[in-house]
């Protein structure tokens, strides 16, 4: 192997990457209606000599780009979907829209996206430069978001010839993921009634908005008889009108129902289609139900945590200006102590005994740098993630990176003023050398990719991969 590094591969990219992911903040847009960031993307892969097919699986917005030919074939996958009503200045501490109602990076999937591209690139050149037979792939997943994107890339095989994917996400702090995470159900309730006058004829009406009620007062009292670790919530996206005196003749709920297994999930859901069954017969209204999308939990593959975490460890972690940490603190001036401290909780439990050193940088620095030590010990993330589906067909492994002052929340508009500015971006190049660097000890030593593969048959089971979306249901975009 020649002694060329993958982080002057990447240093060498890094103005380029940065560009990037700024053009993907500013575009800002929702799930499978990425076209410019998609496109973008996919651009600057052809450009560098990456053979690219657009529109896969039937989604405007995913696509595949392969450098080199035949096995292995390892994989980044890459997301760069928007969040509504988050559209925030960069680089300030204050909350300032840039256009009120807009979209924004809360998520920061527009660092995420363009470290892996950036993963990819090093790895091309790696290749190029070595002689290294194989393919690299990037996968250009849309749709994260209450989208579950990867999914209905899934269904259509997009995944199957991958001997691994890598991704990664942006946090508060660095490291393997360990986590599994929760598979889910969204749907959607409609009701129809029969509108009249309030109270002039109230006995005529039949109230749309009466069984969306009673649809959650049931499937509040269903919470109590769940597994425990199930978790139900529901959004009211038509309350009917905003006329009191109008009975309504229209509501519609949208359900996401959450557990470990997509079998408990099934369960679950079957009982929430029975108290919305009961909640039209209440009401006299009609129910109409439309499956909106679903994922699957993500399930580990501890091979490939070693195989990272030994990069982790060998990887230089970034260094920080004065006013990048300046910034840092006055980020975590808007957040509340609970916010701090529920978050130096959670990544104190991560790390789990001699966690002082952590600790220790936690309150003296607002970004943690080092990252969180690796044990092999269970445990779960009650969220849910697309990445689900793909770790169930090729063996997957996730990376953190700490872009955000410690106690930033996802999903929040100190997320967006924080994810284009350099204290970021050094977050987004360190995860793209981790990755790249964990994609070349596979292509080194295929007897890794072997046992990880061999490990997530265990996993799985007989029984292998099947999809949580039932047949006929295509990718919805937001109203
Ligand atoms: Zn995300």
């Amino acid at each position: 192997m020649s002694t060329i590094s993958i982080d002057s591969l990447i240093r060498n990219k890094a103005e380029k990457l940065c560009a990037v992911s700024e053009r993907i903040w500013e575009f800002a847009e929702l799930r499978f209606q990425e076209k410019r960031s998609a496109a973008l993307l996919a651009n600057v892969l052809e450009e560098e000599g990456f053979d690219v097919q657009r529109g896969i699986a039937g989604i405007e917005t995913a696509f595949v780009a392969n450098f080199g030919t035949g096995k292995p074939v390892i994989s980044f996958l890459g997301e760069f979907d928007a969040l509504s009503d988050l559209s925030q200045e960069a680089g300030v501490t204050e909350q300032q829209a840039i256009v009120s109602g807009g979209a924004g990076h809360g998520c920061g999937h527009n660092l995420l996206g363009t470290s892996a591209l950036g993963a990819a690139l090093a790895v091309k050149e790696y290749m190029q430069e070595n002689g290294l037979s194989g393919t690299v792939r990037y996968y250009g997943c849309p749709g994260e978001e209450g989208g579950s994107g990867k999914t209905f890339m899934a269904k259509e095989g997009v995944f199957d010839d991958a001997d691994a994917a890598i991704t990664w996400h942006p946090f508060t702090h660095s490291g393997v993921q360990r986590a599994e995470t929760l598979a889910n159900y969204q749907v959607y309730f409609k009701f129809k009634g029969k509108s009249a006058h309030a109270a002039g004829g109230p006995h005529l009406g039949r109230s749309a908005l009466d069984a969306v009620e009673l649809m959650n007062i049931g499937t509040n009292f269903l919470r109590e008889h769940v597994v425990q670790d199930a978790r139900l919530h529901y959004a009211i996206t038509n309350a009917g009108g905003v006329s009191p005196n109008v009975v309504q003749p229209e509501a519609e709920v949208l359900y996401l129902v959450r557990a470990p297994e997509t079998e408990q999930v099934e369960s679950i859901y079957q009982r929430v289609v029975k108290i919305a069954k009961g909640a039209a017969l209440m009401t006299e209204t009609e129910l109409e139900i439309t499956f909106d999308k679903a994922c699957s939990g993500f399930i580990r593959n501890t091979i490939l945590e070693q195989v990272m975490q030994d990069q982790v460890e060998r990887v230089q972690v970034p260094e920080y200006s004065a006013e990048e940490l300046d910034f840092a603190r006055g980020i975590q001036t808007t957040l509340s102590e609970e916010d701090i401290s529920s978050d130096k909780r959670s990544i104190l439990q991560l790390i789990g005994k001699d966690a002082a050193l952590w600790e220790e940088e936690m309150d003296t620095s607002p970004i943690l740098t080092t990252p969180i030590p690796y044990h092999d010990a269970e445990n779960f993330q009650y969220g849910s993630t697309d990445v689900g589906d793909v770790s169930r067909i090729t063996p997957t492994i996730q990376f953190h990176a700490a872009c955000f002052a410690v106690g930033t929340p996802l999903h929040t508009w100190q997320v967006v003023s924080q994810g284009k500015t350099s204290l970021a971006q050094k977050g987004m190049l360190y995860a793209s050398e981790v990755m790249a660097a964990t994609a070349l000890t596979l292509f080194d030593k295929p007897e890794q990719l072997e046992a990880a593969k061999l490990e997530l048959q265990k996993r799985l089971g007989p029984d292998g991969y099947t999809s949580p979306i039932p047949e006929g249901v295509k990718p919805t975009i937001l109203a």
